[in-house]
């Protein structure tokens, strides 16, 4: 079993009673470098002490510096195509929806994704509905060949994640031929009678087939996966341990648990009444769910998408988040029409900056924006990825590829002042390496860059 409710609100009963001292003790375990077990996240997601709270953000801080380093990776998603059979309450897609649906051709892809190009984009997610009749797989197989297809002046996608709905093992093992990244799938809530209430048609309506969908990716052959919890469904603490009884769950049976985890929150959208939602998550709980996922799975990627503001992303990356969307539109052909239909949005977005905006605001945090695509395409995926994640290994080649892609937008698509503190941000960023051997090598290789060289990664 996957998910045991009785098992989860007995670990949550444990957890509301635990003492104080047992609080601060589960703290101490983990700021000793103790995984976080079940029992004690649990305990900490009920702590009410500020100055705990204060012990737990550091101590996330901590474990994102000594993981991340100071590099967040950027990527933009792409909707492809909103025709959707499932009917799910909070979701602007639905089929309840009347709105005049589409989907892009392959030439329409290219040109979204050639304008993507041209703001310096690297990767993408794809965003896709679920109707097997107007997106069938041979569709979705042709729109990913399509991404990868273009390739237009300097710039290039290196990366396509892709978000479809559950499927079979088949065409799990269709996707990873194609060549994608991860594959993403929200389980929007784990709570069975939320979800069974909230999926009112359509295949998603099965939460076991939903739940199991990870599973059937592995078996073909996609081991990159990425999970998430939408966020204002349910009661978070149930969710949270749900995530990680279910990253425990993939990590025993096939040896890598989730690649990323997004932690979307509920928005308005066409056609759902927030008010009719009791569980939306607040700002303070949200972030202590940030913080208590980068200490229960350190090696995961934690995605925040544009539904959040700048403000609230500008700190979650402190403690957190290792990924940022940038640039955001959730329309299908949104990018180049920048109104593409009134109602083609799935839901309001709060983070408007441009993608430059982004990665300037990042370097004056102190952060190195990446591009860097390298691991899959060094077959550094599933469980090699994490035994290297684990070992400290991927560290020496993450903050060099993150550099040599700073370098590489910079010059590219910055103009003189982003390029100016880009190559600034480049040049601290080489030097603060510690190995020489490395350095003098990465010294070398940004110089190739900025005399044309393009796309080099360890
Ligand atoms: N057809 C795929 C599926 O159903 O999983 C694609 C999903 S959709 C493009 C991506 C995600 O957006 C969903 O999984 C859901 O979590 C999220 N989403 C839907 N409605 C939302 C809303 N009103 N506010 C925030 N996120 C929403």
């Amino acid at each position: 079993m996957i998910i045991d409710d009785v098992y989860i609100k007995t670990l949550l009963k444990n957890g509301a009673e635990a003492s104080a001292e047992a609080r601060r003790a589960a703290l101490s375990r983990a700021e000793g470098g103790a995984p976080l077990t079940l029992t004690d996240a649990a305990a900490l997601l009920h702590m009410t002490d500020a100055e705990d709270e204060a012990r737990l953000f550091a101590l996330a801080g901590k474990i994102k510096n000594a993981v991340y380093g100071n590099r967040v990776v950027l990527f933009a998603p792409l909707y492809v195509s909103d025709y959707c059979v499932n009917n799910c309450a909070y979701c602007g897609y639905k089929k309840s929806n009347g709105f005049r649906r589409r989907k892009l051709t392959f030439d329409e892809i290219r040109q979204e994704v050639e304008l993507l190009e041209s703001l310096g984009h690297k990767r993408l997610a794809l965003e896709f509905g679920e109707d097997y009749e107007n997106c069938p797989m041979e569709y979705i197989l042709g729109a990913i060949g399509a991404v990868y297809d273009t390739k237009n002046g300097g710039g290039e996608i290196r990366r396509v994640n892709v978000n479809i709905a559950a499927t079979t093992v088949e065409n799990y093992a269709k996707l990873k031929e194609k060549g994608i990244g991860t594959y993403i799938l929200f389980q929007e809530t784990y709570h069975k009678a939320t979800y069974e209430r909230l999926h009112r048609g359509g295949p998603k309506s099965d939460y076991g087939y939903h739940l199991t969908a990870f599973d059937r990716a592995m078996q073909g052959g996609v081991d990159d996966v990425g999970a998430g919890v939408l966020f204002g469904l349910y009661d978070y603490k149930y969710e949270v341990m749900a995530l990680l009884l279910h990253n425990a769950h993939l990590e025993r049976t096939y040896g890598a648990g989730f690649h990323t985890i997004s932690v979307p929150r509920l928005r308005q959208a066409r056609g759902n009444d927030l008010r009719a939602f009791p569980h939306l998550v607040g700002d303070s709980d949200f972030k202590r769910i940030i913080a208590l996922l980068r200490i229960a799975v350190p090696y995961t990627g934690i995605i925040l998408s544009t539904r959040e503001s700048a403000a609230l992303r500008n700190e979650a990356i402190h403690y957190g988040v290792s990924q940022i969307s940038a640039g955001s539109a959730t329309g299908v052909g949104a990018y180049r029409v920048e109104a593409a239909g009134e109602d083609a949005n799935q839901f309001e977005i709060a983070d408007r900056r441009a993608v430059h905006t982004v990665v300037a605001d990042l370097m004056n945090s102190g952060f190195i924006p990446s591009y860097c695509t390298a691991c899959y395409r060094k077959g550094r995926t599933g469980d090699r990825f994490f035994a290297l994640a684990r070992s400290g290994e991927i560290k020496n080649v993450c903050a060099p590829n993150a550099i040599m892609t700073l370098a590489e937008y910079v010059t590219d698509y910055g103009d003189d002042a982003l390029k100016s503190a880009g190559l600034d941000c480049v040049k601290r960023n080489i030097a603060a390496i510690e190995d020489e051997s490395m350095r003098t090598a990465l010294e070398a290789q940004t110089e190739k860059i900025l005399a044309g060289k393009r796309d080099l990664y360890f």
